[in-house]
């Protein structure tokens, strides 16, 4: 998958690019990166992307021309390359990134990551060159390098290819609605405690028993309102009702 970033801090880039799965993703070829920083784009002696807010007010606006300039740059990598790149602005009001959202952006060929710095971006760039905000939570952070790195390793841990066991992909936190269950690795006894006796008599059906109610479990006392939003099914309702003493019907 190729991403292009717009960025005024294309060094960020490289920690999240040298190291763990992403790094791996990206000495392999699985994952393409290529920054496009604004700053490029400008002809004047001082390099200038930003200036004051009209009508106004604390901070600077990145501007228009450096950052269309840039944008206008990845479209074009991109449609030399025929990807389908859409454009996608990390903003504090944007949609929240959650699993289901990082799932279907991985479904694209490419991704161009729009980095904001001081008070945002100039509101008509996000008018004629953006296809989706998307926020990484309810705070404000100083850029959106982070966010977009965010959003390229939880993106990157689905490729093909990326992660030494698929299966660690399929089974956990968020992707059936609920929060994973606990793991144990060796040694069996620790001052910290004895792993749980199912998991280490080899009754996978007792263990995969064990582990969906686990999960239940945390998700009821940690995070009910994603228990709410998805439908339960008659052996995890049972489960439920064992765990809480609830009755479900
Ligand atoms: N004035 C903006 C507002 O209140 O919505 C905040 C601008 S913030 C200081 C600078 C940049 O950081 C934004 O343009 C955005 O790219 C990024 N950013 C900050 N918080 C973010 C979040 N929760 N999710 C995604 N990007 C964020």
């Amino acid at each position: 998958m190729w991403f292009g970033i717009v960025s005024l801090f294309p060094e960020m880039f490289d920690i999240a690019t040298q190291a763990g799965v992403l790094g791996r993703a990206v000495t392999q070829g699985v994952v393409n990166l290529e920054v496009f920083n604004p700053r490029e784009f400008v002809t004047d002696k001082h390099r200038t992307v930003d200036d004051r807010p009209y009508g106004g007010g604390p901070g600077m606006v990145m501007m228009v021309e450096p950052l269309t300039r840039a944008l206008q740059a990845a479209r074009k990598v991109a449609a030399d390359r025929t990807l389908d790149a859409p454009v996608v602005y990390l903003s504090p009001q944007g949609d929240r990134l959650d699993q289901r959202k990082v799932a279907n952006l991985a479904r694209y060929e490419g991704l161009i990551l729009l980095a904001g710095r001081y008070e945002g971006v100039d509101e008509r760039v996000i008018e004629a060159e953006v296809d989706e905000e998307l926020s990484i939570g309810d705070y404000v952070l100083t850029g959106g390098e982070l966010p977009a790195m965010i959003v390229m390793d939880a993106i990157s841990r689905l490729l093909p290819g990326t992660l030494g066991n698929a299966a660690s992909a399929l089974e956990e936190s968020h992707l059936d609605g609920l929060l994973d269950y606990p793991h144990y690795t060796r040694p069996e006894n620790t001052a910290a405690g004895r792993v749980p006796p199912v998991l280490l008599g080899g009754d996978h059906a007792a263990v995969r028993n064990w582990r969906r109610k686990e999960a239940l479990r945390r998700t009821w006392q940690v995070r009910p309102d994603m228990l709410a939003q998805r439908p339960l099914s008659d052996e995890e309702r049972k489960l439920l009702a064992e765990l809480f003493d609830l009755d479900l019907d």
